[in-house]
């Protein structure tokens, strides 16, 4: 199907993308990687009277470790691929590259966009689990400047953020995690390329005995929005990691889990692949903590 017309317009600069989104109202929508928006508009799900190109908008997509700041700053049009191969963000968070690899196929990791899909709050999207679990913050830019929300109050609804129709996400940001920190991003996927069962991102601050200091979870694919876990939270930190302490987190995980049924399982069994995951993925931080090699990302 071809999309209904539309006006068509390159951002020149990220100054003019908010400029044409201010007088265009809710009619305008950005284009960043297509992704997401350009099914829809084949589709005529979404028909815009205004499309504003900002993909090849130059200096929003460099990924860079602030040190003085300790975060990572990540560009919003950081592709998925380049997530994937940074070494910086594998380095220190294994979790996004983990998240970055389980992408769709090549072609949507090569074109889509960290800011595109955190904008498009897709349920079963991989990134908001995981800048959730890491207490990222999305830096939204608009006429009145910039405002950084909290990723756990960014996501409103399904398809639904806090960003207002004339802003622009600029940038997301990662707080660098201290040494001996582990974490680890496990979908569930029915098959290759597709979007989750469900998905958990742990994220864990490990002290020298390897009790938790600090614990970051969330999930996807498990209610309308991502969902950070901050009982399972509290019930890790401060404790050394047991199996007690694991099955008490997980049974929280279970229970924040709200999941709709659809092709993809029932509402218990996507609740039941929840806790799975979230026991495999702090299994796989504290095995990483270690010092061992263990796969994380895809679980079929
Ligand atoms: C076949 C297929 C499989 C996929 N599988 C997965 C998957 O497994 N996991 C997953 O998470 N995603 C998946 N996706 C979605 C993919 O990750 C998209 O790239 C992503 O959701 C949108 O990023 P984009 O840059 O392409 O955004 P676009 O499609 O360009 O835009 C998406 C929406 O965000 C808005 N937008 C874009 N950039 C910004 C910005 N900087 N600020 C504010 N608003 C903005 C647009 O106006 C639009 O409403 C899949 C997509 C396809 C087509």
């Amino acid at each position: 199907m071809y999309p209904a017309a539309f006006d068509y317009t390159v951002a020149e600069s990220l100054d003019h993308a908010i400029d044409l989104l201010q007088r265009s109202g809710e009619g305008a929508k950005l284009l960043s990687g297509g992704q997401s928006l350009v099914p829809l508009l084949k589709l005529r799900l979404v028909q815009p009277a205004h499309v504003i190109d900002i993909g090849r908008l130059p200096g929003l997509s460099d990924v860079l470790e602030d040190e003085a700041a300790g975060i990572l700053r990540i560009g919003a049009l950081a592709t998925h691929a380049q997530m994937g191969v940074s070494s910086v963000v594998r380095d220190k968070l294994a979790l996004m590259t983990e998240a970055a690899g389980v992408i769709g196929d090549a072609q949507v990791r090569g074109w889509g966009t960290l800011g595109g899909a955190l904008a498009e709050a897709d349920p079963a999207g991989d990134w908001g689990p995981v800048v959730q679990a890491l207490e990222g913050r999305v830096e939204c830019t608009g006429p009145a400047g910039v405002r950084v929300v909290d990723a756990a109050s960014f996501f409103v609804d399904a398809y639904t953020t806090v960003l207002a129709d004339d802003e622009v996400i600029t940038e997301v940001r990662v707080p660098l995690p201290p040494p001996g920190s582990a974490g680890a991003y496990l979908k569930m996927e029915r098959r290759a390329g597709d979007f989750a069962v469900a998905s958990v991102a742990v994220q864990l601050e490990l002290d020298g005995a390897g009790s938790c200091t600090k614990a970051g979870v969330a999930l996807g694919a498990a209610g309308l929005t991502p969902i950070k876990v901050l009982a399972a939270e509290e019930t890790l930190a401060g404790q050394e990691v047991t199996p007690d302490v694991v099955d008490a987190a997980a049974g929280q995980v279970v229970e924040a889990a709200n999941p709709l049924a659809d092709v993809r399982g029932s509402s218990d069994y996507k609740r039941a692949v929840c806790g799975a995951l979230f026991r495999k993925a702090v299994d796989i931080a504290l095995r990483r903590h270690r010092g061992e090699d263990v796969r994380g990302g895809h679980v079929r």
